[in-house]
């Protein structure tokens, strides 16, 4: 973990909120509980782009259970801090591989909820024989709609970038979280890339 508990990606200041090592417990904790419910059943992990990449690499190998892994990127149109409520899916396997079999959505981030409500109903058309959602963070002030099965941890209504997370695809690679500053915060202007 760096010393320096601010990192600046575009000219924003962000403070860290969550460190590489607390991430870490966190995973932990989730593919515990994941592969208590899993464990006799082959589970299809689809990771949501781009997001989820680092997060999902961490939680497949803790979980350390067969499973098929497969990505699907949704993006809202406009791709600002809100959601527009309209999302663009992109799933990259064959959905037939879907049918009849466990489906576990791998989210980084759950804010008012439409997009993980979009990748439900696209994936549900598929029939699949159960769908659930895992989540590292969830913004339980703005969040609406099916709450994701396994949360890693609630956090406030603020701006969030690094472990996958981008500012603009900046802050991707850091491996701590961090929340915009609030003596930077409070502008409409920032926005993300899935
Ligand atoms: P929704 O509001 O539909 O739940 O969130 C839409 C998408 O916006 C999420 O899947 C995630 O990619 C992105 N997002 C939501 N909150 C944040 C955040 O604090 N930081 C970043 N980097 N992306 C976010």
């Amino acid at each position: 973990m760096s010393t320096d508990p601010f990192v600046v990606v575009h000219g924003k200041r962000f403070k860290r909120l969550l460190s590489a090592e607390e991430i870490q417990g966190i995973v932990r904790q989730l593919a515990h509980q994941i592969v208590q419910r899993h464990r006799s059943e082959e589970l299809v992990c689809v990771v949501i782009l781009k997001g989820a990449f680092m997060f999902a690499n961490d939680l497949i190998r803790a979980m350390n259970i067969p499973c098929e892994i497969t990505f699907l990127r949704a993006q809202s149109y406009g791709a600002h801090m809100y959601s527009s409520g309209k999302v663009h899916i992109e799933f990259f396997t064959n959905h037939q591989r879907l049918q009849d079999r466990p489906v576990l959505i791998i989210e980084d981030i759950v804010d008012s909820g439409l997009t993980l409500q979009a990748i439900r109903d696209y994936l549900a058309q598929y029939r699949p024989k159960s769908i659930e959602t895992v989540t590292l963070l969830l913004k339980p002030d703005t969040f609406q709609g099916t709450p994701p099965e396994y949360v890693g941890k609630a956090i406030a209504p603020l701006f969030v970038i690094g472990y996958g997370m981008d500012y603009n695809e900046g802050g991707r690679y850091l491996q701590d979280i961090y929340v915009l500053d609030s003596e930077t915060a409070g502008t409409q202007s920032t926005s993300n890339n899935g």
